[in-house]
């Protein structure tokens, strides 16, 4: 198994713009990237033997790591990633990207993938987060999934054991504990050449309205509920939306400088959709955070902190 000793987290960040900061600081006491679920599970066996500490991550794309990060074990899933059907299911490793999956289900006419081609990430972290995009979602094609717990017994689980809700689960909240190691997603018969066209407008309409995927972590934060102060801004990005014929994106940054918050514009494509573009981001960001927590009585952070 490929492994390193104390090393920086820019060596698995999705984002690269904190490179200096991240590289002065060496995090990371041992990185472990097991290449086989067999590998992974003696991997997770041998720590919970030794009472070490660890954590898990797939390819990072919904994961900020602060330089402050220190983590005795990370494991990193990514080659962990084999997958096989059976006669009503498809059987994945924890670390199968999600993206290349769907597209090879796509075509084989499987329904239930055809919103998912382009979605960032492994089919583990897409249960733990509740991922999912254009009325498609991985746990909503789950049957059933295999978990190491940190006593080293493998437990089986159902989508509804996880008590999901919009982007996460009781993972995610930390209610239930372990390294998912396999997941089983439901084989749903489909039209191929429907199917195909369906993920190309799906695609289509990501290309146009989404950035790419280079030092962002996708949507960033989650709100519904206004402030009064919220309230107003919104109205304001509305009325200027309206009389200039201009985007909500567009508007949003106009009423951020009329109220004197114009350094958050660069790194802003979006009110919840958080540029990572370069160090300064990384300074502004606490300080965006704390902006919108004036405008959102319910705001929760959708990416994962590590800190
Ligand atoms: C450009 C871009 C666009 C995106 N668009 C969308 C979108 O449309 N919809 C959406 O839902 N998300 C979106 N995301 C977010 C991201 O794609 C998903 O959250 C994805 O599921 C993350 O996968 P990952 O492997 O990179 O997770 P990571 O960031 O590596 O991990 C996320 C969390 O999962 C946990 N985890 C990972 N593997 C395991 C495991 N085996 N067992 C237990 N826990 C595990 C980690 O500990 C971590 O807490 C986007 C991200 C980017 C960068």
């Amino acid at each position: 198994m490929k492994g390193y000793s104390n090393v920086s987290a820019q060596m698995v960040s999705w984002v690269k713009t904190d490179k200096s900061r991240l590289e002065s600081v060496r995090g990371i006491e041992k990185l472990f990237y097991p290449s086989s679920m067999n590998e992974l599970k003696m991997l997770l066996l041998d720590l919970i033997k030794r009472h070490e500490r660890y954590d898990t991550i797939g390819y990072a794309s919904n994961t900020l790591f602060r330089p402050s990060y220190h983590v005795r074990n990370l494991i990193c899933t990514k080659y962990v990633n084999e997958w096989y059907e059976t006669d009503n299911a498809i059987v994945c490793d924890c670390g199968v990207p999600i993206g290349p999956l769907s597209r090879e289900m796509v075509k084989k006419g499987y329904a239930g993938f055809e919103g998912l081609c382009d979605l960032p990430g492994t089919v583990a972290a897409g249960v733990y987060g509740n991922a999912g995009c254009r009325g498609c979602s991985v746990l909503s094609l789950v049957q059933s999934f295999s978990i190491m717990d940190e006593a080293g017994s493998i437990l089986e689980f159902s989508p509804e054991d996880l008590k999901p809700d919009y982007r996460t689960t009781n993972l995610k909240r930390g209610l239930l504990k372990g390294v998912i190691l396999q997941i089983v997603l439901n084989k749903i018969p489909g039209n191929a050449v429907e199917l195909a066209d369906k993920a190309e407008c799906h695609h289509q309409y990501r290309m146009k309205r989404q950035p790419d995927g280079a030092n962002n972590l996708g949507t960033t934060f989650l709100g519904a509920q206004l402030t009064t102060k919220g309230k107003r801004v919104f109205w304001l990005q509305k009325r200027i939306s309206k009389t200039f014929h201009c985007s909500q994106r567009k508007a949003y940054k106009i009423v951020l400088k009329l109220i004197g918050k114009k350094q958050f514009v660069p790194y802003l494509w979006s009110w919840d959709r958080y540029m990572f573009l370069s160090p300064e981001a990384h300074d502004l960001f606490d300080v965006y955070h704390q902006f919108l927590n004036t405008l959102y009585s319910d705001l929760q952070l959708e990416i994962e902190v590590r800190q």
